[in-house]
């Protein structure tokens, strides 16, 4: 068989099958330079460690360089001997496929929706999900959500759900939405403070069941 003969029959195909193709031929004949990745671990590393090198386990600062498996540098603490890498508990690690993170990140600041990344990234939509769940929670354990200079805040309730819960044990369950036994704010309102300072950012949290005291 020649291309040609290969060729002929890529016009019988539906157009996105001809673009899946050509993705999978240009994958096969310009593999993804690992370049971004390499640089990406680097800036990890850099940033994490910035203040030296500690284990990710106990904070200590005793270890040692220990091997390196699939290109990335491992280390191992000489306290609670355990081993780690520059991505070991970070959003990324033990993720299989490392390079369609950075696309993936691109996509979720564009707004790109879940199934069309999934389908973009060839990954599964449960995946897509899961690492949207990762980088939210890295996000926030960073700190992304202190505010500064003037803050303006309210506070807001709703009535507590257990919607999608097998069984609500606490209390009488409602039917769709319904209404709290009590009127006013009680404790089968959960309280959120809403706040936002003046560059835009916005933080809400739940503060707690009822009134919302000053603390
Ligand atoms: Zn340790």
């Amino acid at each position: 068989m020649d291309w040609k003969a290969v060729y002929g029959d890529f016009s019988d195909l539906p157009k996105s099958e001809q673009h899946s193709l050509f993705q999978a031929i240009k994958d096969t004949l310009f593999p993804e330079p690992k370049e971004d990745i390499a640089n990406m671990v680097g800036e990890i590393r850099e940033v994490r460690f910035s203040s030296g090198l500690a284990c990710v386990h106990c904070g200590s600062v005793n270890i040692k360089r220990n091997g390196k498996y699939r290109s990335r540098q491992r280390y191992i603490c000489k306290d609670c001997g355990k081993s780690f890498n520059d991505m070991t508990a970070s959003p990324i690690s033990g993720t299989h496929h490392p390079h369609k993170w950075l696309k993936y990140f691109q996509m979720m600041v564009d707004g790109v929706t879940l199934p069309k990344i999934a389908e973009k990234l060839e990954i599964h939509v449960s995946t897509a999900f899961y690492w949207r769940h990762k980088i939210l929670i890295a996000l926030r354990s960073i700190g992304f959500s202190t505010l500064k200079g003037i803050i303006e805040s309210d506070e807001t309730y709703f009535l507590e759900s257990n919607k999608g819960k097998k069984s609500v044990t606490h209390r009488k369950p409602r039917k769709r939405c319904g209404k709290a036994k009590k009127r006013g704010i009680s404790k089968e309102q959960i309280s959120v403070v809403v706040a936002h300072d003046r560059n835009g950012n916005v933080l809400s949290k739940v503060a707690g069941r009822g009134r919302i005291t000053a603390d």
